[in-house]
């Protein structure tokens, strides 16, 4: 009887340990993850402001904000986005794309997908239902549900973009109410279809629009740039590249091996983007797009999105990334640039998404004229969108 009673006494430590963790742990992670160079409010110049504020349409390929505990419906102290701050920065159009999985240790040269995954401690940590615990595509599943939440809270203001007519639609109620904005689902790394293509058909259901095969380890897609095996697309990643061409689905290969890109243009018959991802002819490094895919992929009418992080541009950032779409402009045109922030994505940029302005002062500083940052800041992904959602 007294064993029984003190090993009540124990369970309930725990239960009690646990609870006090869930509601700490979750957002200093995201705070201390999630870190920006200089916070908020940002002062730029007259003239950039201007320009600014003059945009129709503002768009990024890539905010991980969903894998966070952070109600996105509300103004936060911390983080990189939330649906206020959107409106702040007068945003047309975000990527929300979906994290399921994260090896420890996290390189860019070599992660085996076998590494302890620090995702499942995160799930565990900010108490989401068990079943996302033991399940990538249930993880994928709940994040893309929270977005739908949040929109369906932020009653008129927030759309979620799953096609062509939901994109005029965002267009046509920004002209009118300039605090409308919307999203749309992406996938960071096919593992969360755990190799079966009925997920990819479920996923869809859900409301993912954009899936990139691999992220930093090997899937059964195919070889991560930061894998093991480097390899190609697998016979099963051919098959659901062409299911998503069927399905009108987007092709991201961020965070892909060069030969599974080169596989991916070969197999797609549609335009692909990279959403978020730096340059080799700015800065060399695995991670960085060659300058023979940023051609072939602009060829084909594709976008690159260029990523604010230490590793997918030189620091300072905001120059870097400059930096980063002058390359790509000199070899390939403005019409293929889009941002690809990675916001809230486990990386420290230069500012939150209000700091956009920043981007724009730092454009016009190096020389780009009006009407290519208007491309760049979202024309481009807008034009992009209207020709490739279902
Ligand atoms: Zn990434």
């Amino acid at each position: 009887m007294k064993k029984f009673k003190w090993l009540a006494i124990v369970f309930v430590v725990l239960i009690l340990a646990y609870i006090v963790t869930v509601i700490i742990a979750p957002n200093e992670f995201d705070k201390n993850l999630n870190e920006t160079k200089t916070l908020p409010p940002y002062k730029v110049s007259d003239k950039a402001l201007a320009l600014y504020n003059s945009l129709d349409f503002i768009a990024d390929l890539h905010c991980d904000a969903l894998l966070w505990n952070r109600d996105l419906t509300v103004k936060n102290a911390f983080g990189h986005v939330d649906f206020p701050r959107m409106q702040e920065a007068n945003m047309a159009l975000e990527a929300f794309t979906i994290v399921t999985k994260s090896p420890k240790g996290q390189n860019f040269s070599k992660n085996s997908a076998d590494a302890f995954d620090n995702i499942t401690m995160l799930n565990f940590l900010q108490a989401r239902p068990i079943s996302n615990w033991f399940s990538l595509s249930e993880r994928a599943v709940y994040q893309s549900r929270k977005l739908h939440e949040f929109a369906a809270d932020y009653e008129d203001e927030f759309i979620v973009v799953k096609s062509k007519a939901d994109l005029e639609r965002l267009i046509a109620l920004k002209k009118e109410n300039k605090r409308v904005m919307g999203g749309f689902l992406g996938i960071e790394g096919a593992h969360c279809l755990e190799g079966k293509m009925e997920n990819l058909e479920k996923l869809y259901k859900e409301g993912v629009r954009m899936l990139a095969p691999t992220h930093f380890f090997d899937t059964e897609l195919g070889g991560s740039a930061h894998g093991i095996s480097k390899a190609g697309l697998t016979g099963f990643g051919k098959e659901v590249i062409q299911r998503m061409d069927e399905l009108e689905m987007i092709i991201d290969v961020a965070h892909a091996a060069p030969a599974l890109i080169d596989d991916v243009l070969e197999v797609t018959n549609r335009p692909i983007l990279v959403s978020h991802t730096g340059v080799k002819g700015s800065l060399d490094n695995v991670r960085n797009l060659s300058d023979e895919h940023i051609q072939k992929i602009a060829a084909n009418g594709g976008l690159i999105g260029v990523g604010f992080f230490d590793g997918a541009v030189t620091k300072p950032l905001t120059e870097g990334i400059v930096d980063a779409m002058k390359h790509i402009k000199s070899i390939a045109g403005v019409d293929c640039i889009a941002l690809g922030s990675d916001y809230d994505g486990s990386a420290t940029v230069p500012f939150d998404i209000t700091g956009l302005p920043l981007l724009v002062e730092e454009l016009l500083k190096q020389g780009f004229q009006e009407d290519e940052i208007r491309d760049i800041m979202g024309e481009n992904v807008k034009r992009f969108m209207l020709k490739n959602l279902p």
